[in-house]
């Protein structure tokens, strides 16, 4: 016999495999998402080293995943086998890439779930992905057979299985006793636990796949299926028009109006299959379905694919196990000439460390296919999308990309700037295209990205203005109102768009506030801005559709008092109240700059407000945290 080498696990495979078997019971479906993706990955890789080496593909001998469940013989249980033609492994690379945790990602997820007791480590999963160990949730045993392409470096290499069992600490590796059988590529042999035979079933197989991978993988998927076929046993009748029937188990399904006529006609069919069976004698028959026959989501026209579609194709590429927010699908041209066909996702939560990550944080959720060969996610630090877009989810598929194209000198390429400004402004089509005809998906988008919009409209002068437009703020009349319905709500004669900007403050409080009083009280409506962006972007944006802004807190507002009666009003305001104001003056010297009557009060007795060209105190407190 084959001597085999016997390897320990590393400790942390070792904790990772504890958890996988005592607490993601509910969540064993993944195993076959897992290695269907890794399948595609090893395809992906081979595809993408035949580009610089004919040898390791040629072209000719097709890439595919193939799934079999394989009964056993002699009581309950079986295997289920997975197979892809792909880069395959070397003896030295099972041990390495099944028997260690190369994934640093694993080791988060190792110490959030031994954090969590167990309790939402399902959703960890789909955060992480448990990858190749996820296996060990439906199988007592895995083999799993590799054979690499012949290459330069090794022009004879041999089929090697690597085997491990749930509970041994240990895993082996040796020479494949049947020789190379693959060809190339990897073959994975579960062998079921007794409690997971429903896996053995073709029908679940083809529905857990339909649910999770169809989506993740554009190479051909086949499922074996053998079923059961009856053939004539004489050449009597036709068996063509039999087939043709729905069967007897189909038409009382369906007839379910009443029970008394479904019995009868059970009674009916069987009648008519015993007859049949005189005549046919029942046969398995072994045939491999092509189960994800339809073209990627992607390349498909947009009416025929469903929403439900989009978000079981955004779940499995992005691991999101909320479904998105919503959705772009668009075909363009970038403008040298390359066509391409995209979706575009808003996911429904912004990751927690959005607002604490660096400007500049390239990512990893634009996948760029050339003709669905998946060509990189990488889209480097060289040219990052703008901070505000950094979220977004992204599949291109461009058509006429040269293949050859490098990760590198796709760096270089105009390609990649194109496309991040056509990201950027398919978004700002669809944030607008949402505002203006789904209220309560615009209202989703706000409670999200509301203060994403007003860090786009800062950061970008460019889009500013149509950023801005899709901002939303209090004010001392409505909720959640826009620049525009803001100036279509204002009085007569108004010159200033008015506001009040305190950060952090509720919007209660500022609705109480002695600077809006007046103006609300005369029917003006005022912006309240707790945001931290809301008052930096109107600095920014100086003006809106010509109207100023105007802080409340500050010097220089306007109303719409005739300026001659208002000079008169005040000339006298100003000759009755001049003994106060002097004396107030001399008292306040050194606190304040002046002391003026104003017109912007109704109950209060007095406000300090800052001079015009100073600070308000608002930026002050700004000014001073950050100082800090
Ligand atoms: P991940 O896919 O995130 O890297 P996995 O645990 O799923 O983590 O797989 C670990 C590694 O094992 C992969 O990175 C890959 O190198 C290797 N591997 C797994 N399955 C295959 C396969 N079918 N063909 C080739 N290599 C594979
Ligand atoms: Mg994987």
């Amino acid at each position: 016999s084959v001597p085999k080498e016997k390897h320990a696990y590393q400790s942390d495979v070792a904790r990772l495999r504890k958890i996988v078997i005592n607490s993601l019971y509910s969540h064993r479906d993944v195993f076959l998402r897992e290695l269907i993706s890794n399948a595609n990955d090893a395809l992906e890789k081979l595809r993408l080293i035949s580009l610089t080496d004919k040898r390791v593909w040629d072209g000719s001998e097709p890439l595919n995943i193939s799934i079999k469940a394989v009964k056993n013989e002699d009581g309950p249980g079986g295997r289920v086998i997975i197979s892809d033609t792909g880069i395959g492994m070397s003896p030295e690379e099972l041990a390495a890439n099944l028997g260690t945790l190369a994934k640093s990602g694993t080791t988060e997820f190792l110490q959030r779930a031994e954090n969590s007791n167990g309790t939402n480590n399902g959703n960890l999963i789909g955060a992480f992905g448990l990858g190749f160990y996820s296996s060990f949730l439906v199988a007592d045993r895995v083999y799993v057979a590799s054979l690499p392409p012949k290459t330069a470096q090794n022009p004879d290499p041999v089929q090697h299985v690597f085997s491990s069992s749930a509970d041994e600490s240990a895993f082996e590796v040796y020479p494949d006793p049947r020789g190379n059988t693959l060809g190339r590529g990897t073959e994975i042999t579960l062998v079921l636990k007794e409690d997971a035979s429903e896996f053995l079933e073709t029908k679940k197989l083809q529905e857990l796949v339909n649910k999770h991978s169809g989506f993740s993988t554009t190479f051909p998927i086949y499922l074996f299926h053998q079923h059961e076929d009856e053939v004539p046993v004489e050449d009597e009748e036709s068996p063509a028009s039999d087939k043709s029937d729905p069967g007897p188990e189909k038409q009382t399904s369906s007839a379910d109006d009443d029970d008394e006529a479904v019995i009868e006609e059970v009674s009916d069919e069987e009648k008519d299959t015993e007859e049949k069976e005189k005549k046919t004698k029942k046969v398995l028959v072994d045939e491999w379905m092509h189960i994800n026959p339809l073209p990627p989501v992607w390349l498909r026209d947009s009416k025929d694919v469903t929403d439900e579609e989009y978000s079981l194709l955004y779940q499995a590429t992005f691991r999101d196990f909320t479904p998105p927010l919503a959705w772009q699908h668009f075909a363009g041209d970038t403008g040298s000439g390359i066509s391409f066909k995209a979706i575009l996702f808003i996911p429904s939560r912004l990751d927690d460390k959005f607002w604490s990550e660096p400007l500049n944080v390239p990512t990893k959720d634009i996948r760029l296919l050339v003709k669905r060969v998946f060509i990189t996610n990488d889209f480097g630090s060289d040219e990052p999308l703008p901070k505000w877009t950094s979220w977004i989810k992204v599949i291109i598929d461009a058509d006429d990309l040269p293949l050859n194209v490098s990760r590198e000198s796709l760096q270089q390429t105009k390609f990649l700037k194109q496309i991040k400004q056509i990201i950027v402004k398919r978004l700002i089509q669809l944030l607008t295209k949402i505002a203006d005809e789904d209220l309560e998906k615009f209202k989703k988008i706000q409670q999200t990205y509301g203060p994403v919009i007003k860090l786009g409209a800062v950061e970008s002068p460019a889009n500013r203005e149509k950023l801005a437009a899709l901002a939303r703020f209090h004010t001392t009349q409505r909720d959640s109102v826009s620049l525009d319905e803001y100036l279509e709500n204002r009085k007569q004669g108004q010159k200033q768009i008015f506001y009040l900007a305190d950060v952090g403050k509720p919007i209660d409080s500022l609705k109480k506030s002695v600077f809006v009083e007046k103006l609300h009280a005369r029917g003006y409506e005022v912006l309240l801005l707790n945001e931290p962006l809301d008052e930096i972007l109107f600095q920014n944006l100086k003006r809106w559709k010509k109207m100023s802004f105007q802080d409340v807190a500050k010097a220089g507002l306007k109303f719409d008092l005739d300026q001659q009666e208002e000079k008169e009003q005040q000339k006298e305001l100003s000759e009755k109240y001049k003994p106060l104001i002097t004396w107030l003056k001399e008292r306040a010297q050194g606190v304040v700059r002046d002391v003026v009557i104003s017109n912007r009060l109704v109950t209060s007795p007095c406000a300090i407000v800052a001079d015009e060209h100073g600070y308000t105190a608002n930026v002050e407190k700004l000014l001073n945290a950050a100082n800090r």
